[in-house]
């Protein structure tokens, strides 16, 4: 219920014919314009760490980071669902991001901890890892 003709930024004391305090809404839109900002930043960051994944100029071991920060971001994001269980023995134990391949950076399992154990010497007698 804004008063017209008032200027926005200005501020008064609540009255108590207002009925004390009201909460006013243009913080609760900038509460949420900060939200989306913060989602906004974070596939920003997915994006670069996606592309460093893929530069073949800079070393493995930068790319690999880069590809499995890019995972976690994508999962915060909701790009990738955690199940709840492991993918492969359908215990329900905390669980790990298994690569694949680091040049498909979101190309992951979920596996606990021992089928993780397996799949990684799987992923490295095949030579891409
Ligand atoms: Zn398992």
């Amino acid at each position: 219920m804004g008063l017209p003709g008032r200027p926005p930024m200005e501020w008064e004391p609540p009255s108590p014919s207002e009925g004390g305090f009201r909460v006013p809404t243009r913080v609760t839109s900038e509460m949420k314009k900060g939200r989306r900002n913060y989602q906004h930043a974070k596939f920003t960051r997915l994006r670069r760490h996606l592309e460093i994944s893929q530069d073949d100029e800079r070393p493995r071991r930068v790319r690999t980071r880069a590809a499995r920060y890019a995972a976690a971001l994508a999962e915060q994001l909701g790009l990738l669902i955690r199940p709840k269980c492991c993918a492969w023995c359908r215990r329900r134990q905390r669980l790990e991001r298994h690569h694949w391949d680091y040049d498909e950076p979101l190309n992951i399992t979920f596996l606990c901890a021992d089928c993780h154990a397996i799949a990684d010497p799987m992923v490295w007698k095949a030579g891409i890892a």
